[in-house]
């Protein structure tokens, strides 16, 4: 109930009681005075008014609605009042007329009400409004007019039934669950309207049950008028229960028209009887259609019309009604993304963006197990439902789905090459509902994406969407777009036979304007999750060449070694950079050194292949970093065409700690190497027994502490010219 004010609730209140007083005197159990009787029955409507337009002023849903209302009710009980108190059996007060036009408002107040609270009423619903609405009058007619002996009365019960008919139809409207509200209202007018039919029949007189209904029907309203309005039921029913109500009115017409045929009905109601029964036809056979379009029309929703693949709203039923199936069982649920989709979109336009995804729909099913769901999300993004998967196969399916799109694609007389970046996530480990496996997958793709892998299983502790990281990488995308920031530092690297310089290795540093200088660790994570890792290659081998380019001109002859990020390995546009560089520098390409990691060897090894051969036919040195420490057998990394591996320096101070094993891996990797006839270089080394132990073990070259730290620029001259002066290695210098 809405907050209805103490005198009101007052008033309703001492009405109520003079209502019951009336029902015990229309009952005979008291005997009111003529007088008393009067002014109980004129009050009682009068009170009921006031509490109305009370709620059409003090509340502010559906003004017009209770405006209406309250004026209708009020002018009604004010002539009520009038001929109540003044009337005379037997004497006719024709004047009062105007005042009795309740039914009119009544109606303009159901339909605005039900307007402001379902603004969209489903064509269907009208319908079955129109078709209750004609059926009920049908009834009323054909059982009314007949009782009136003064046809001139009955436009009261006439316009009564029509009102009862509408509240009907608004209930069918709202699927025949209106809500408390509206029963009582219904009831409040249906109230009035069976006072004015016995009226009518009782041929005008006011009997006592008239009375008591003329008070009881607006005392009804004045407490409705505060209920608070419940939420009407969405009108999209179910399919049975929307057809038995049209059926039933066929039925009720039905009867009419053969009651008809038995006893003489007036025409009018015969004539609504028929018309009701055409609007339920037509109603069923709409409803009919519905239901048979139904599993067409589900379908619809639940196909992405570009490719004919399952939608987003058809992958997300799949998901959720397989973790509703298989509750704990392993599921994988797959992310699918293309690779600079955007700029062939913008490049060859979207008619050639749309044939593109037309066409990679069909080459990815392919790819899929019979129980797997592949959706299109929107855009370039896929989505995989894999039952009863794991994170193994998870893996096989992103591999295929990489094979399926290693063909080129013909639009128009192009050929276009996509690739795709997958993420996925694993159920229930990875998450138990449906967005949080959505969500993760996604994660995991950006950071596919961002590190340039081909796939990447969600890892909480990589998931940095935290704040933190987000305002970081945020940072890190405008020190880009500023530039200068990014700072190299090179850590020298010395021949262990004859501690020679051969070379230096850059390392990036970003010297952040509040935190200071920070090291890779600090914010090459969220680079790779933001996408912004490609960007910072860019920067590292400019500044890069550019250094191999002063130490050329300073005398040395020492390669600068670069670390490439999988962002950088994948990009095929990536030789065709260094090649522009080398040339600008004038640089000969054995002075730059590119070193490429396991992991990204081993997460896309046919294109990092190709990428080593086109580096290398650039004449620049290429090297395995963090050799040994990944899963990938040394014999594949060992048939790949490099020329230097590099030891990790986990194995180096493992040897150096005394730890056999230490010892053992790094003369096997040194072996190896030998045999290769390759560089190998040794990472982290500290000490002066590391070294000695390195050169017996066979390495080549040391990187460490105890040679020097990674230096910055002008670290770097000073610490070389000061070697030079000491003379202690003999310097090569470019012919
Ligand atoms: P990395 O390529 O294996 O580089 C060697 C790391 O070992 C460097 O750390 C270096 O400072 C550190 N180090 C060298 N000697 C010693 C030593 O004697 N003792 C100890 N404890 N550490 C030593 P840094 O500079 O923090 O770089 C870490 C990693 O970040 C690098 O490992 C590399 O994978 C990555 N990275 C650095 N710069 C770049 C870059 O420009 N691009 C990309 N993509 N990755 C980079
Ligand atoms: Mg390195
Ligand atoms: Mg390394």
């Amino acid at each position: 109930m809405a907050p209805l004010p103490w005198f009101l609730r007052a008033l309703l209140g001492l009405a109520t009681a003079l209502l019951g007083v009336q029902a015990l005197d229309a009952a005979g159990a008291v005997a009111l005075g003529d007088g008393a009787a009067r002014v109980i029955a004129a009050a009682v409507p009068l009170a009921a008014a006031a509490s109305i337009a009370a709620r059409a002023i003090r509340l502010r849903d559906c003004r017009l609605a209770w405006g209406l209302l309250a004026f209708g009710v009020g002018v009604w009980a004010v002539g009520y009042a009038v001929w109540t108190l003044h009337y005379d059996y037997g004497r006719e007060d024709e004047s009062l007329g105007p005042f009795y036009v309740l039914y009119p408002y009544a109606a303009a107040f159901l339909v605005f009400e039900l307007r402001a609270r379902h603004p969209r009423v489903r064509p269907a619903a009208w319908l079955d409004l129109t078709a209750a609405m004609l059926a009920v009058a049908a009834v009323g007619f054909g059982i009314i007019l007949p009782l009136v002996p003064d046809t001139g009365a009955a436009i009261f019960p006439i316009l009564g039934v029509a009102l009862v008919a509408l509240v009907i139809g608004l209930f069918a409207v709202a699927s025949w669950s209106p809500g408390r509200e509206w029963l009582i209202w219904g009831l409040g007018f249906a109230t009035i309207a069976v006072a004015d039919l016995v009226w009518a029949i009782a041929d005008r007189t006011p009997v006592a049950v008239s009375v008591v209904l003329w008070s009881a029907g607006p005392l009804l309203l004045g407490w409705g008028a505060w209920l608070t309005p419940t939420r009407m039921p969405e009108l999209e029913s179910e399919v049975p229960e929307r057809l038995v109500w049209p059926f039933a009115l066929f039925l009720a017409s039905l009867g009419i028209i053969v009651a008809g045929n038995i006893t003489p009905l007036p025409p009018v109601a015969i004539v609504l009887a028929v018309a009701s029964m055409i609007v339920a036809t037509y109603r069923t056979g709409r409803a009919y259609r519905e239901v048979r379009a139904l599993p067409e029309t589900r379908r619809l929703a639940h196909t992405d019309e570009l490719t004919g693949l399952v939608n987003r709203r058809g992958f997300l039923d799949a998901v959720a009604s397989e973790l509703q199936e298989h509750p704990g069982r392993s599921t994988a649920v797959l992310m699918l993304d293309l690779d600079r989709f955007k700029e062939l979109n913008d490049t060859l336009g979207h008619a050639a963006g749309d044939r593109l995804l037309a066409e990679l729909g069909p080459r990815l099913s392919a790819a899929l197990r019979p129980g797997d769901t592949l959706a299109r999300l929107g855009g370039d993004e896929f989505a995989i439902l894999c039952p009863g998967a794991g994170a193994a196969g998870a893996r096989r399916v992103a591999r295929r789905l990489h094979e399926a799109v290693e063909e080129p694609f013909a639009i128009g007389d192009l050929s276009v090459h996509v690739d795709v970046s997958a993420g996925f996530a694993v159920a229930p480990a990875d998450g138990r509902t449906v967005s949080e496996l959505l969500q993760r997958a996604d994660v995991a793709m950006y950071q596919a994406k961002g590190g340039g892998t081909a796939v990447e299983r969600y890892d909480a502790t990589r998931d940095w969407n935290s704040r933190d990281r987000l305002q970081l990488a945020g940072e890190l995308r405008a020190a880009l777009d500023a530039g200068g920031q990014l700072k190299l530092h090179y850590q020298p690297q010395t021949s262990l036979a004859d501690g020679r310089v051969v070379g230096v290795e850059a390392l990036v540093r970003w010297r952040h304007p509040r935190r200071g200088l920070l090291v890779p660790a600090a914010f090459l994570e969220v680079a790779e999750g933001s996408g912004l890792m490609r960007r910072i290659g860019r920067e590292v081998l400019r500044m890069a060449v550019a250094q191999a380019a002063r130490l050329r001109d300073g005398g040395y002859d020492v390669p600068v070694a670069v670390n490439l990020s999988t962002a950088d390995l994948v990009d095929r546009a990536l030789p065709t950079e260094v090649a522009q560089l080398l040339d600008a520098a004038r640089l000969d390409g054995r002075r730059l050194t590119l070193e490429i990691t396991e992991n990204t060897v081993m997460a896309q090894p046919e294109r990092v292949l190709r990428m080593i051969h086109d580096l290398r036919a650039l004449g620049c040195r290429v090297s395995l970093d963090d050799f040994g420490t990944g899963h990938a057998s040394l014999e594949h990394l060992a048939s790949l065409p490099v020329d230097e591996l590099k030891i990790d320096r986990a194995f180096v101070s493992g040897m150096d700690r005394g730890e056999p094993a230490g010892t053992a891996i790094v003369r096997a990797l040194s072996l190896l190497g030998r045999d290769l006839g390759v560089e190998v270089v040794a990472e982290g080394v500290e000490t002066s027994s590391a070294w000695a132990e390195l050169a017996a073990c066979g390495a080549t070259t040391a990187q460490g502490n105890l040679v020097a730290p990674p230096l910055s620029g002008s670290e770097l001259d000073a610490w070389l010219a000061e070697r030079r002066e000491v003379g202690d290695d003999v310097e090569e210098h470019v012919a």
